[in-house]
């Protein structure tokens, strides 16, 4: 038996066995992580503004994304860097999702602004910075919103359950883990995507799992084949950013999509999702 398999009484409420089925979390447009429809989350990596997010909320829901991410709120690893917009990048994320159908996910950073952030969200994101902040995971825990865990930048497998266990114990069931790669010695991708934790936390856990190749790589030429070996390793979706114009990013321009290369990625996909017993979402034509 492996050693995590081994440790009984280490996760009682993510653990696989502590339910029949495996969880299904699902949002309000009918996007859903777990089930055999896979939740597509696409959109830029911070708000920059209306024509940017609403432009990308249409490219991306075109090409088949149901669920539309944005940070309003950024970790940013430099003081001087763009910071995000704020409340005022939330109120644009949620119009545009709205716009186009589409449930919005973003990321919160401070405790006290969980319930803000609420407000406007559908699911709330808690970045690989604040995996193992523990008053802002029993703050999200008593929220009422699904959430959406990125594992630690050097994160161990149990230490990311251990951190989705504090939400459960909270009361907050609705829990999506997301792997977004960790930090290596190799300096050639930004991190190291772990795509052998997808079926690991999948034999460990019920919870939903899904992968971002856009963090996990750092390079956007990349992303596509790591996205589709994602999906291959049984992802429950995939996170990927998105941007007008990815060298006039205000962040993570290198590693984000042109709206044409998204189109061109979901295209291949079609075929790994059948490969793997999953469905990607239908497009919707976007008003
Ligand atoms: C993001 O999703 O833009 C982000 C900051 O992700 P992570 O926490 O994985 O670095
Ligand atoms: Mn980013």
């Amino acid at each position: 038996m492996d050693r995590l398999a081994a440790l009984p009484n280490t996760y009682k409420l993510v653990r696989r066995d502590a339910r029949t089925n495996r969880t299904i979390v699902q949002l309000p447009n009918g996007a859903s992580f777990g089930g055999e429809v896979l939740a597509i989350c696409a959109g830029p990596c911070s708000v920059e503004s209306r024509e940017q997010i609403e432009a990308t909320a249409q490219a991306v829901a075109a090409s088949g994304a149901n669920v539309l991410r944005g940070g309003a709120f950024k970790p940013r690893t430099s003081p001087y860097a763009f910071q995000g917009l704020g409340a005022e990048g939330l109120k644009l994320l949620r119009d545009a999702g709205d716009r186009f159908g589409m449930s919005v996910v973003t990321e919160v950073l401070d405790p006290r602004d969980v319930a803000l952030v609420a407000r406007h969200a559908d699911m709330l994101q808690i970045g690989t910075r604040n995996m193992q902040n523990f008053t802002l995971l029993r703050e999200v825990g008593d929220v009422g919103k699904p959430v959406l865990l990125k594992r630690g930048l050097s994160a161990t497998i149990e230490e990311w359950l251990l951190a989705a266990e504090y939400l459960l114990v909270a009361g907050n069931a609705e829990v999506v883990l997301c792997e977004r790669g960790v930090r290596s010695f190799d300096s050639a991708t930004r991190n190291l995507l772990d795509l052998a934790a997808v079926p690991l936390v999948h034999s460990l856990s019920h919870l939903p799992v899904i992968v971002d190749p856009s963090h996990g790589t750092g390079l956007a030429k990349l992303v596509a084949p790591m996205a589709a070996a994602g999906l291959a390793a049984g992802a429950d979706g995939l996170l990927v950013e998105v941007h007008p114009d990815p060298p006039a990013a205000a962040s993570d321009g290198p590693q984000s999509l042109t709206f044409e290369q998204f189109k061109s990625l979901m295209g291949r996909l079609h075929a790994v999702a059948a490969a793997a017993g999953r469905q990607l979402p239908s497009a919707t034509l976007a008003a």
